[in-house]
Parts: C-alpha cells; structure tokens; sequence
C-alpha cells in the first residue's frame, strides 16, 4: 500500500511491482536527494534485508529469546558484561528516559552548543534549566565550561561524534570531564555516530563507573533508521532506573537486520570508508571555491555558505537536494549528510546552480 505508507506511485519513477521485487537501497521515496537527516543512504546491508525478509513469519511472536541472544552478541563485541547492556528501539529511547529521570526543576542538564536537542527538549519540558555550553575553538566539546556550568547539574550530555557538526571530543577530554564534573550529575555520552569516527569509544567506561551511560545506534552506519534499534551501556544500577518508566519489547525485524549486520564484519569498515571518502571529496570541491566546513569525522558536516543558511536550504530543496538546517547559535552554517557518490554529485550541481542564482 504506497499511498498509506505516504508514498505518491507516481512520483516513484517505477511500477509498484517493481518496487516490491527490487527494493533499492534506501528505497527511493521521490526524486529528491535527503541530506538532511544523516541517514545511511545504503540502508539496510543485504545480509540484514535477507534475515529480515526469512524471519517475518515470525514476527506475531516477541521473541525474547531472541533480544536475548542479540544483547549477548553485542556485548561481546564491545567488550563489555551483557548485563551491563540494555538493548531498546532505537537509541532516542534511553536517551528521552534519561531526560526524565536525571533532570528536574533543581537538576540541569549541561549540554554543548549546537548539539542534538533531543535530550534538552525533554529536559526543558519538564521544567529542568538547560545550561548551552558553546564548543571550543577547535569544535570538540568544551569539557573544563561543562563541568563548572552548574553545580546542580543532574545530567551532562556529550555528542561525539557531535551533531550537528560531525566534530570530536577526544576521549581523554571525555576522562577529565568524568574526573571533574559535580558527583552526582550523571554524564550520557551518546555515541551515534561513533562508526565513522577515528576516536575510541568510551564504552569500556561504562562498564566499570555508576555515573556513565554510553548509548549506541543501529540508525546510523547500520542503515537502519526506520526499523528502531539502539543501545545503552551502564551500570545494572542505571539500567534498572531507565527502565523504571517502562519497559518496550523490540521490534523482531529490527533486531534480525540486527543480528545479521553485527555477523557481517565487513560492514563497519567498508561503509566508514567509502563515507570518509565521500565526505573529503565534497568538502574538498566547498573548499576549493571558498565556502569553509566544519572537520568532521561523522557522516555529515556543516559549511558556511556566507549568507542566510535558511534560504539556502529553500533554494536547495527546490533543485531537489534536501539538506539539513541551521542552528540558531549559526545561522550561517548549514548541516549536509554525506550521501553516495551520485547524491553528491547532484548536490554539487545544485550548489552551483543556488550560486549562480544569487542564493
Ligand atoms: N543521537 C544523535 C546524536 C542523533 O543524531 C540521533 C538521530 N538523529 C539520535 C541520537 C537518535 O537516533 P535513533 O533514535 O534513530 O537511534
């Protein structure tokens, strides 16, 4: 059913049927390119769509024993004890309850600026003070400003890589922030988009300390945004605490596709590359006619395009290239997704074309 899945037949280029059969990667919801949420644009990895496809017959079931195995498996490939892990739809999840319960009207949270809002939105909705830290000259986070912005903090968030910028903070900064922030904030390190980056986890933290939580994701390099699995690395302490406001069994698809990426060893390497690459290439062509980016390790970066960041993104949607948006901190910067070799080629064909109308 395209129509009630929001998709226009006629605007996909193809015959349903055909759509059914072949499914492209990241199958194609019109003709324009999406930059603008840091998806994979590769999706699903072909091992993961096969265990899917074999395995919905089973999908009436929970399958427990199933989540089971796949807290297992990925424990033992971060190295750290599975009852340490908490396995949950996707990693918004963990991060909306940590929101919820580590914050309040006498508990801030500390965040860097810009960042993901997610967690201080839920913060802020709950009547807890938001305290923006702006990142440091050289856009990791600045640890020495989070640990001193507030003594009452409840929670501190760390991005790395950071979104929106695709910056990172080195994990020793990560250890002293640890080291010095006020003994009962509890720091969550999210870790989305870790895969592409050249830093170490911190996971390995969170097995040993009370007062980290490293969350992970399949949305990201795994390609798996719309089928919802994340992750969160803590103490049992903790975990039984982010499970105090409910628990939500996961979705069996989500957790084959899952199980298959994590067996395929090629995948993280292979997709890391190909990303670097594509990335280096695009803010290579920016920079070579002036437009200045943000060094990223991520799958997206942020460029200054010298004038209003909104109307650019306007400009660009309607050459069919959907970028991300700009942060209020910057109006002038703007966050791209690192696409496939052809997106990025449209994108720069667009970018041209906005230039030379004036946008
Ligand atoms: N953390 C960061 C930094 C993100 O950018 C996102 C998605 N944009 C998420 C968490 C949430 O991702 P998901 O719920 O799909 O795991």
């Amino acid at each position: 059913q395209l129509a009630g899945a929001g998709l226009a037949a006629s605007s996909l280029g193809v015959a349903p049927a055909a759509l059914a059969a072949a499914p492209a990667a990241n199958a194609v919801v019109d003709r324009k390119v999406y930059l603008n949420f840091n998806e994979c644009p590769l999706g699903p990895s072909p091992a993961a769509l096969q265990a899917m496809s074999r395995g919905l017959p089973t999908t009436g079931r929970y399958r427990f024993e199933l989540a089971g195995q796949l807290r297992e498996l990925l424990a033992s490939q971060l190295g750290v004890p599975a009852e340490r892990l908490a396995l949950y739809p996707g990693s918004s999840d963990p991060l909306n309850r940590a929101g919820h319960l580590f914050t309040s009207a006498e508990a801030s949270v500390v965040v860097p600026d810009p960042t993901f809002e997610a967690v201080a939105d839920v913060a802020a909705a709950h009547g807890a003070p938001v305290r923006k830290v702006p990142l440091a000259a050289d856009f990791s986070h600045d640890v020495e400003a989070m640990a001193a912005a507030d003594p009452r903090a409840g929670l501190i968030y760390v991005c790395n890589p950071n979104n929106p910028t695709g910056s990172v903070t080195p994990r020793a900064r990560i250890e002293w922030l640890l080291a010095h922030k006020p003994a009962n904030a509890v720091v969550l390190v999210d870790e989305a988009y870790i895969h592409y980056s050249e830093q170490p986890s911190v996971v390995d933290l969170a097995a040993s300390r009370d007062d980290l939580i490293v969350l992970r994701t399949f949305s990201k390099l795994y390609g798996m945004a719309g089928l919802r699995l994340g992750a969160a690395v803590a103490s049992p302490a903790l975990l039984a605490r982010l499970e105090q406001i409910g628990e939500n069994p996961l979705p069996v698809p989500a957790m084959l596709a899952a199980d298959a990426s994590l067996r395929d060893s090629a995948l993280v390497p292979t997709r890391k590359a190909a990303n670097a690459r594509i990335r280096q290439q695009t803010v290579e062509w920016l920079q070579a006619r002036g437009f200045s980016c943000i060094p990223s390790e991520s799958n997206c970066f942020m460029v200054d395009i010298k004038g209003d960041g909104k109307a650019f993104s306007q400009a660009m949607a309607a050459q069919g290239v959907v970028v991300g948006r700009s942060w209020p901190i910057w109006p002038q910067r703007v966050r791209v997704t690192v696409g496939t070799e052809a997106e990025m080629q449209q994108f720069r064909t667009a970018f041209t074309d906005v230039l030379k109308a004036g946008g």
